[in-house]
């Protein structure tokens, strides 16, 4: 079977579908998207902290995230958005005097940064109350917030389709056909078309590991293949965040992209034991200067350590209690004495797509006329998915940024380490 697209979006994650909706609301018509599971089991736009910040070191990291977290406040009740501020914590000198010096580049873009003495920290935040003597200072950032990333996802997506975006669910990429054409700009090759397979319907818990085998070994079981079509396509954009390496590696462009293992725990924290006049509910994030970072979460708090020395993978296993245990607990506990009976409730695993220097790869594919990326955002896919969507929409429709430019982000800055953008900033 074949069919065609003007746009084709592989990958139907936050980014995929953002962009997808962006480029719907520009005019662009035939754009599909496809995707191997959009229930998103192991998408990392399911699997994330909820954290929305503007308040980066690099400024196309802070501006494409401000503009997101625009329309995030602009659209507050129904994508669950609320501006409770990140706190971050230092016991580094050299750390925190970074950060007050970058503090003047957020606040020229509006953010509103506040530095805090040591004894500020305890006055506003009375739940923090052990070991504060160790910290050098901190910054409170109250228009970052916190956000519901599977509302973005499904606000982005429905919008989309009611644009006219066709979403193929259950359909795996598998092989793309090149082609080379000359023109103006010399010899160049196209993405003519686009091979996916079709998986057979399946249980929404994926308790046979369909899903997960065709991720983690990138193929697909001979029995869960229920069709093939091919898709010739205008124009192609690579949104497949920790897969997009495996999509490259199809058409000979290397990637710098690694899957690593990031995990998250849900605590009981026995919010009956909390000093009275502390609601923890009110709290935003809080970057602990340990690395750990947790923010209230319903009736529990959500916690999250990103364990140094990960090594990359396609790996989805949580290390259960043990990682509540030698990584959570610890760290909660040393910081606030309300959390020192705490409980694990539950966890899981989700992947960073790290690049070398920790910010996103996006912009059009060099060698190429009609292939585009937006992929490998790190720990910040959900904070920046607006304005990576606003702008590469307009890139694709009319070959220039609008709104926030992105070109820092093409692929080419890894050949030259000035061209690197560094952010040092995350967790
Ligand atoms: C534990 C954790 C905490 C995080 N915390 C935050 C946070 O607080 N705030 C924030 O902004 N970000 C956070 N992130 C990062 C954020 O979740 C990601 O940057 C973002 O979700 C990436 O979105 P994406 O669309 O690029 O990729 P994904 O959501 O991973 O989507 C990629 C899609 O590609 C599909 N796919 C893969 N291979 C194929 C194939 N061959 N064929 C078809 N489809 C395929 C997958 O099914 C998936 O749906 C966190 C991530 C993790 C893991």
């Amino acid at each position: 079977m074949s069919e065609r697209a003007n746009v084709l979006i592989v990958g139907g994650g936050v980014v995929g579908t953002s962009l997808a909706w962006c480029l719907a609301e520009r005019g662009v018509d035939g754009i599909a998207v496809v995707d191997l599971d959009l229930a998103g089991l192991y998408a990392s736009s399911e699997l994330n902290a909820g954290g929305a910040r503007a308040t980066w070191w690099q400024p196309v990291n802070i501006e494409s995230c401000r503009l997101t977290l625009e329309f995030f406040a602009a659209h507050a009740e129904v994508l669950g958005f609320r501006p409770v501020g990140y706190l971050w914590l230092y016991d580094s000198a050299e750390l925190f005097e970074r950060a007050i010096e970058m503090r003047g580049l957020q606040n020229r873009a509006g953010l509103g940064v506040e530095a805090l003495a040591v004894g500020e920290v305890a006055e506003r935040f009375p739940v923090l109350d052990r070991r504060l003597e160790a910290l050098v200072g901190a910054t409170f950032s109250p228009r970052d917030g916190l956000v519901n990333p599977n509302a973005v996802r499904a606000w982005y997506r429905g919008e989309a389709e009611r644009l006219g975006v066709e979403f193929h669910n259950r359909h795996y990429v598998a092989g793309v056909e090149t082609r080379r054409v000359v023109g103006a700009a010399g010899s160049l090759r196209e993405v003519a078309a686009v091979d996916v397979i079709e998986l057979a319907s399946g249980d929404p818990l994926d308790e046979a590991g369909v899903v997960r085998d065709a991720l983690t070994t990138h193929s697909v079981a001979p029995t869960a293949h229920v069709g093939e079509l091919r898709i010739e396509c205008d124009t192609v954009v690579n949104c497949l965040g920790a897969w997009s390496p495996i999509f490259s590696a199809k058409i000979g462009v290397p990637d710098l992209t690694e899957p690593v293992r990031r995990q998250i725990c849900l605590v009981d924290v026995h919010r009956e034991d909390v000093a009275p006049g502390v609601d923890l509910s009110e709290l935003g994030m809080i970057v602990d200067a340990s690395g750990l970072y947790f923010h209230p979460e319903g009736p529990h708090v959500l916690a999250g350590y990103s364990t140094p020395d990960e090594a990359p993978g396609f790996d989805f296993d949580y290390d259960g209690e043990a990682f509540f245990e030698s990584e959570i607990w610890p760290r909660l506990a040393q910081r606030a004495s309300s959390f020192e009976r705490c409980g694990h409730v539950r966890g899981w695993a989700g992947l960073y797509a790290v690049t070398p220097d920790c910010s996103g790869i996006a912009g059009a594919v060099a060698g190429f006329g009609n292939l585009y990326e937006a992929h490998s955002f790190t720990g910040r896919g959900v904070m920046q998915s607006y304005g990576v969507g606003r702008a590469m929409a307009a890139h694709i429709a009319t070959g220039r940024f609008e709104e926030v430019d992105l070109a820092p982000l093409t692929r080419a800055r890894f050949s030259d380490a000035a061209r690197w953008v560094t952010e040092d900033l995350h967790i």
